[in-house]
């Protein structure tokens, strides 16, 4: 069996406040010696995703702007990835709408709601509203797909949802934003396809374990084997209720490790031995579970 993790960026391996992944780097380390691919899923953008790989030294397929588009890196394990289109060095396959047509919504509604999206924001205001530093809110702003937006009164976001829904876009909540992005998108899907294409790719089978920590991740824990939630970084969690659910202890980068360490650790255990544990219990569970495109989807 071949482990796939699907990882929410801010608030789950990146605490909350400062972005931090210090707390992750065994987990991070484990996956790396084990050659566990982790598909960064996220609602950053592709520059910022890429920095990040930069910085870890690794290069795997990524889910940017909320499930808007897979990048599969040139030459990915020797992959044969049937749909997508080449750009630069990826072959990207894209679920969303584009961001110019996101703005053209966006410039329709913003009076009305009182809105105002990344588009319509300066990199300092970025860097206010993100605490990322000056570099990083450059990159944030620099967007392919999806628009972050604050809303002053947050009572109408149902309203917009309405409206936004008429044109073809929907809304989803992340740790600090709304996300317009389109009707057709979402995280879950993203990572449906991505499974696919490994499973298609490689022997063995595949486990997918998911983690996030809000509501944008919904559909992502819905879509793996191995769903696990962080809590917020005030301790509460994030309502969903899914079967299988595991909890972690702590929010942010240490959440993140324990589970990983714990989920590699049961898995090698289930493989040498049959241990009944609740990890290899969801292992065993899921692992049987077909179509592909149905797990864990209620
Ligand atoms: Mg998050």
């Amino acid at each position: 069996m071949n482990l796939l993790v699907f990882s929410d960026l801010d608030g789950t391996l990146l605490d909350h406040f400062d972005y931090s992944y210090e707390a992750a780097q065994a987990g991070l380390e484990r996956l790396r010696i084990e050659r566990i691919p982790v598909i960064f899923t996220s609602s950053k953008t592709r520059l910022e995703i890429e920095g990040l790989q930069a910085e870890l030294q690794m290069q795997e397929p990524f889910i940017p702007e909320n499930g808007a588009a897979i990048y599969f890196p040139d030459g990915y394990r020797a992959f044969r990835i049937a749909k997508g289109f080449q750009r630069s060095r990826y072959t990207v396959i894209q679920l969303g709408a584009t961001y110019s047509e996101i703005r053209r919504f966006v410039y329709s509604v913003k009076e009305r709601f009182n809105l105002r999206g990344f588009g319509d924001m300066s990199v300092e205001d970025v860097e206010r509203l993100t605490g990322l530093s000056r570099q990083q809110s450059r990159m944030a702003k620099w967007r392919e797909y999806t628009e972050p937006f604050i809303i002053e009164d947050e009572s109408r976001v149902d309203e917009l949802a309405l409206i936004a829904a008429s044109r073809g876009f929907k809304l989803t909540r992340g740790g600090r934003f709304f996300h317009l992005i389109g009707s057709q998108q979402d995280k879950g899907r993203a990572v449906r396809m991505c499974t696919e294409i490994f499973d298609k790719n490689m022997d063995g089978g595949i486990i997918t374990v998911g983690l996030g920590d809000s509501a944008n991740d919904i559909s992502l824990l819905k879509s793996v084997d191995i769903p696990i939630l962080l809590p917020h970084d005030d301790g509460t969690f994030e309502h969903i209720d899914i079967q299988g659910l595991i909890k972690a202890e702590q929010p942010g980068s240490r959440g993140w490790n324990d589970a990983i360490l714990q989920v590699v650790d049961n898995l090698d255990e289930s493989k040498a031995t049959s241990v009944d544990r609740p990890f290899s219990q969801a292992i065993e569970r899921n692992s049987t579970r077909k179509p592909l495109e149905g797990r864990n989807s209620k």
